[in-house]
Parts: structure tokens; sequence; C-alpha cells
């Protein structure tokens, strides 16, 4: 597999977390994740967070300008100079241009923006299940909805975007973990 500067994109609940993990390990980059972060920087009450928090925990979008913020910051960093596995951003158009323009300002460029497809109803029951054992507070059916909601007017826009640029590839996420991991595979190789 060559790809080592990739989008991971896909609805909530569609396994992203769960195959970044699988992919990091393969490709050996590190896992860019806006949602890990986020969720550091609320628990550790810092000014993001304290910002952060109530708008996580009604499903909706933080703000452009923290995430890009952060994720710029994150992607400067040496660990990230020969690749990366982004995983939850960009998640707007916006943030999607801020991520062109701080790629050619670091003389790089995206190899990869795959993308996981899943059905909404099973979607919304694997997010039930993780909000059990995980107990994330952005985990009850009125949030997951408002999270889907979000995704489909703001972030489904990018499947568009990335195709245009010559760099999306689709992989089916419904099955079994191993399952998608095998076509992830075959996807990245092919
Ligand atoms: P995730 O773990 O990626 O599902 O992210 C959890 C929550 O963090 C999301 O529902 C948003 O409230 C927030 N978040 C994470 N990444 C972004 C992003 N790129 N843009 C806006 N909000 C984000």
């Amino acid at each position: 597999m060559s790809a080592s500067r990739m989008i991971l994109l896909g609805p909530p609940g569609a396994g992203k977390g769960t195959q970044a993990a699988g992919l990091i390990n393969r490709l050996g980059i590190p896992h860019v994740s806006t949602g890990d972060m986020l969720r550091a920087a609320v628990n550790a009450e810092t000014p993001v967070g304290l910002k952060a928090k109530a708008i996580m925990d009604a499903g909706e979008l933080v703000s452009d300008d923290v995430v890009i913020g952060i994720a710029e910051e994150r992607l400067s960093e040496d660990d990230a100079k020969n690749g990366f596995l982004l995983d939850g951003f960009p998640r707007t158009m916006a943030q999607a241009e801020a991520l062109e323009g701080l790629l050619s300002k670091l003389g790089v460029e995206l190899d990869c923006c795959l993308a996981i497809t899943v059905d909404n109803d099973a979607v919304v029951e694997r997010l039930l299940k993780r909000a059990e054992i995980e107990g994330r507070a952005d985990d009850n059916e009125e949030t997951i909805r408002e999270r889907m909601r979000e995704y489909d007017n703001k972030t489904a826009p990018l499947l568009d975007f990335y195709t245009g640029r010559g760099v999306l590839t689709e992989v089916d996420g419904m099955g079994t973990i191993d399952e998608v991991e095998e076509r992830i595979k075959q996807a990245l190789e092919g």
C-alpha cells in the first residue's frame, strides 16, 4: 500500500475509528482524529474544550476556525511529515479548502480520500451499541440523528469535492470488521 497521506471519510458510526486503528498499524502513519483531540480538550477543560463541550454533546459541528486550528497544528508536527491518516477531518467544505492550503504550504499532496459507505439504520444501531460500551455523551438517539443531519448537509458534499480531485476511493462499510478491512486493503492496493 503506497498511500500515506489519507483522509478517512464516512458518516458517524461507519467504523472509521476501528478501521483507522488497522490502517495506521499497517501503514505506519499517525492517526489524526479531531474528535479524539477535542475529547481530550474537553477532559482537560482547556479553553477550546470548554467551548466545544456543549456543541459536541448536541451532535453539532464545532466551528471551522477551532477545528482547522487544531488540525493544522497537529499536521505540522514532525511525525506527520511522511504521512498521516485524518479521521473526522475535514467535515465541511471550508475545512477541506483549509486543508488544501495547508498541504500546498507544506509542499505535499493528498494520496487518497477513503470513504466508508453504510446504510443509515445500521449506523444508528452501531452508535447506540457504542454508547452503551463507551458511555459517550454524544451517543444518544437524538444527537445521533443530529450528527447524521450534519453529515448529510455539510460533510457529504466532500465526496464530490474529492472525486473532482481524483483521489476518492469508496468502500462498502457493511459487514464484519475483518471483511471491511479486507475491502480497504484491496481498494488501496488496486
Ligand atoms: P468524532 O469522534 O469524529 O465523531 O467527533 C465527535 C464530535 O467532535 C463531532 O460530533 C463534532 O461535534 C466534533 N468534531 C470532530 N471533528 C470535527 C470537525 N472536523 N469539524 C467539526 N466538528 C468536529
